[in-house]
């Protein structure tokens, strides 16, 4: 379990629930990665034994890349030849699941809900919180796991509090106001029933709205003493899934301790870059927030695949009549918000020093 057999310089990593919508973008994020080598594929008991090609119906752009049809999928046993595994698992599964690796000595970067908002769990976006990677110190203690667990946010937060972030710093966020609309890829596959979303907005995504809440406060908390203390936010939310096949959209309206110009806000958006050690990472992109200025930008189709799918996109940043300031995000959900935001966890838990090269 030490080195890649194929690349001896390279980590091998494994992918949990590899077969589904996220998983599907670990594979193809992971086959060239320059850290880390994709050696083991697995998922339910439906899929192990077969092969890769038989049990995945391939749903994102591009094909499948060189090799992997022919990969034969595990069951979830913590035996795979990898020393980090990436979870693409429903939350009900990674509940059971994801202990049992980290237990194993495994380093696990989670995509699931089930520990993010748990008190000696990192919940990780690597540019606004590289920090809270250290509650893995206090994680070891009180677990005892050889390896550990890091985890990603709910892809529609992602979006949100990356610029949250930068405008809390400079101004004390204190109110947010925010209206989702989110991918149909967002659900998995298959996810929403065709005749349920097209042509049709559906207002409600089951626990959807608390968890975006309660994560925003977690992200944009700070540590003290090896523990995380969470922002003192207050938080509303309307979560809708809309017939678009990737892209999350947010709309925005932000009330702070010391209400921001336009102009100010924008420029403190435009200069963010998040902390050197993590500008230096594979995944990170060269910014991870871009500022459109067009009144009808951003848009999902136009700007999720800003970056590399890892920029949040901001938009029509303008004063608001209920709060401050009012803005617009678009993040890709299953790149930034899931598989290339966890890509990037598991590069940060390398350069901090929580996985071996
Ligand atoms: P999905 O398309 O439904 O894929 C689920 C995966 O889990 C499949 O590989 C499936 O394997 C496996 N699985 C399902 N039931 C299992 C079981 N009982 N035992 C073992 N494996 C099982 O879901 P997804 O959209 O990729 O989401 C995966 C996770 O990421 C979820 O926790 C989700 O909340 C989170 N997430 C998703 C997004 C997004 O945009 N989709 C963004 C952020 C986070 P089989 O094919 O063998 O059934």
């Amino acid at each position: 379990m030490t080195a890649s057999p194929d690349s001896p310089n390279k980590i091998p990593v494994a992918v949990l629930g590899a077969t589904g919508a996220v998983g599907q973008r670990f594979v193809q994020l992971l086959a060239g990665h320059p850290w880390f080598e994709l050696s083991a594929l697995a998922a339910s008991e439906r899929s192990a034994g077969r092969p890769f090609s038989e049990v995945a119906n391939w749903v994102i752009p591009g094909d499948p890349p060189a090799g992997i049809g022919e990969m034969v999928v595990r069951p979830l046993e913590p035996d795979l030849p990898a020393r980090i595994v990436f979870s693409a698992l429903p939350s009900s599964v990674a509940r059971e699941i994801e202990p049992a690796f980290a237990q194993a000595g495994y380093a696990v970067c989670s995509n699931a809900s089930a520990f993010r908002q748990a008190p000696d769990v990192p919940l990780l976006i690597p540019e606004i919180n590289a920090d809270h990677v250290h509650m893995i110190q206090r994680q070891r203690q009180v677990k005892g796991w050889p390896g550990l667990l890091v985890t990603s946010p709910n892809c529609t937060c992602t979006g949100m509090a990356l610029p949250l972030k930068p405008l809390d710093e400079a101004f004390g966020l204190r109110r947010v106001f925010a209206v989702s609309m989110q991918a149909i890829s967002g659900a998995g596959y298959p996810g929403v029933a065709s005749l349920d979303i097209l042509g049709n907005v559906v207002p409600y995504i089951s626990g959807e709205e608390e968890k975006i809440e309660q994560e925003a406060r977690i992200l944009l908390g700070s540590m003290h003493d090896g523990r995380r203390v969470e922002a003192g936010l207050t938080a509303s939310m309307q979560a809708n899934r809309v017939p678009v096949l990737d892209g999350h959209t947010v709309c925005l309206s932000l009330g702070f301790d010391r209400a921001p110009t336009v102009e100010r806000a924008t420029e403190v958006l435009r200069d963010f870059r998040g902390p050197e050690l993590v500008r230096t990472l594979p995944s990170a992109p060269e910014r991870p927030i871009l500022v459109r200025s067009e009144p009808d930008r951003p848009q999902p189709r136009r700007d999720r695949d800003a970056g590399g799918g890892m920029a949040v996109t901001v938009g029509r940043v303008r004063t608001c009549p209920l709060q401050d300031l009012r803005l617009v995000s678009v993040s890709h959900n299953t790149l930034r918000g899931a598989a290339s935001g966890s890509v990037l966890n598991a590069e940060l838990l390398v350069a901090a020093g929580y996985v071996e090269r």
